[in-house]
């Protein structure tokens, strides 16, 4: 049995249609889809895709944004986990404990087995997907970054077959050119020459597309199709010949997105407010703040008091959704009316002081497309963004097919998350599940019958805390002991809060 996990970055489950990524369809039609899978918090890619092949939250594998802060060297460095370079430095540095958890790629290696990566992200995905491909000989290829690649012979011997890898697009523009390589790279290549034993082929729309075009703008749907055109040539190859060689097809997403309707600027805010903040540690900043959808704040002075009025202060803000700090218990965070970091599963040695998103709702977007948000950024409104809790940057695309899978377009709707593929794989190459992998195995998905199949026990909570005015609300779903984030909200903020912010503005 072999697998071929399918990834396309960011696409919101309602955006699969007949229409719009008919071969995504007729796989569903072939196979089991789950209807509740989602993501993990942070709802970022460097969050998610660490989580698919650890099996386990930013809390276990460490990965806690696609920024953050290093604070285990002094002077502490800021760390964009884009670079695929800084990425390699850091894992050598840290006598490979880049992430903390174990990875698929080396979990296969230790039995034996090979994982391929081929994908259109950034350079530093990409190499996330498999950090450590180099020590097993194992392929990692970006169809655009050279510097994510490996191993180098390979990649000549692809470039000499495929053409030379085609440079990135321009900022903003859709990635078509990539999409087409790694494609062609897996059916001409990497399946017939390697046939590897786990594939990740992890295609950046419509990711990118949507940040800079809008959720569903035409030239979303577009790059959409692309992509979808893209792996009907998978499809298509699957059906003449990789299903009757065992591959098992895992399609997914690692968020989805939500529209940017309001900006505004925290940098801007807590100087109002009497900080000195700023992009990167330095001398004379009291709090970093870490650009980006999911607010991380790390405080120079990371007393008690000097917390709690940083997060009292952001309460006060009407931008402000849910905060979470370092456990005080079980429920609340070392700030009063912070929910507790673990929570969410994002309470790790890495992890900012304050973590909060940005306020969201449940408004329309130009395209028609559910849920709204403050932001931070220096584009325009209308466009996509992702990184916290609203459950349309929560919920992600899952689907199952291949003998392996219960299938002919069965719907689970049993909750399921990106921490469970991996634990899935495993159980199904009859490889024990590590204990750092805190997903389960989807048994619901599976076509293995007998009464080892328990009745599944599913069950919703809801957590409150708060604080004056402040209320959060966060929504979490339990299955057999795994636990899901559904959502979270904040109560509305006054129309004095309202009235003030516009006079800010
Ligand atoms: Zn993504």
């Amino acid at each position: 049995m072999k697998f071929l996990v399918v990834s396309f970055d960011g696409l919101r489950p309602d955006l699969v249609s007949a229409s719009l990524t008919p071969n995504i369809c007729r796989l569903q039609s072939l196979g089991i889809t789950l209807s509740r899978h989602r993501t993990v918090y942070p709802s970022e890619t460097r969050v998610a895709f660490p989580s698919l092949v650890t099996g386990t939250t930013s809390s276990g594998h460490g990965m806690v944004g696609n920024k953050f802060v290093d604070r285990s060297v002094v002077p502490n460095r800021y760390i964009d986990t884009a670079d695929a370079v800084l990425l390699d430095r850091l894992n050598r540095e840290s006598n490979g404990n880049l992430m903390t958890a174990p990875t698929l790629g080396e979990l296969l290696a230790g039995s034996s087995k090979t994982m391929a990566v081929l994908a259109t992200n950034t350079p530093g995905t990409t190499r996330l997907f498999h950090h450590k491909a180099e020590d097993f000989g194992h392929v990692r290829f970006s169809g655009h970054f050279r510097e994510a690649c490996t191993p180098t012979a390979v990649l000549a011997e692809l470039e000499a077959g495929l053409g030379a890898l085609p440079p990135a697009p321009e900022k903003g523009e859709p990635d078509t050119s990539g999409q087409v390589w790694i494609t062609s790279a897996f059916l001409d290549y990497v399946w017939p020459k390697l046939k590897p034993d786990v594939t990740i082929l992890s295609y950046g729309e419509p990711d990118t597309t949507s940040h800079f075009h809008g959720t569903a703008s035409a030239v979303t749907r577009s790059i959409t199709e692309f992509c979808d055109a893209q792996f009907g040539r998978v499809l298509d190859w699957w059906e003449a010949e990789g299903r009757d060689a065992g591959v098992q097809i895992v399609i997914l997403s690692d968020h989805g997105h939500v529209t940017a309707h309001t900006r505004v600027s925290v940098t801007y805010e807590l100087r109002s407010a009497g900080y000195s903040p700023g992009a990167a540690p330095e001398s004379g900043v009291d709090v970093v703040v870490v650009p980006g959808q999911v607010g991380a704040l790390y405080l120079a002075d990371r007393s008690q008091a000097n917390l709690a009025r940083l997060v009292e202060t952001l309460m006060n803000r009407p931008w402000c959704g849910p905060i979470f700090t370092a456990p005080k218990n079980s429920v609340e965070g070392l700030a009063p009316g912070s929910f507790a970091s673990t929570l969410v599963f994002a309470d790790h040695h890495r992890a900012p002081d304050v973590y909060f998103s940005f306020k969201t709702d449940d408004s329309i977007d130009a395209f028609g497309m559910r849920g709204g948000t403050f932001y931070d950024n220096d584009r325009v409104p209308g466009l996509g963004v992702h990184g916290g809790l609203h459950p349309k940057e929560l919920a992600a695309v899952g689907l199952m097919a291949g003998s392996a899978f219960r299938g002919r377009g069965l719907i689970s709707e049993v909750p399921s998350g990106i921490c469970d593929i991996a634990p899935t794989i495993l159980h199904l190459l009859g490889l024990p599940v590590p204990a750092p992998m805190t997903g389960r195995v989807l048994r619901e998905a599976l076509s293995e019958a007998g009464p080892a199949t328990p009745e599944l026990r599913i069950e919703c909570e809801t957590l409150q805390t708060g604080l004056n005015a402040y209320r959060q609300e966060l929504h979490r779903v339990r299955v057999d002991g795994t636990t899901y984030i559904d959502g979270a909200t904040v109560a509305s903020t006054s129309s004095t809060h309202r009235k003030e912010f516009e006079a800010a503005e």
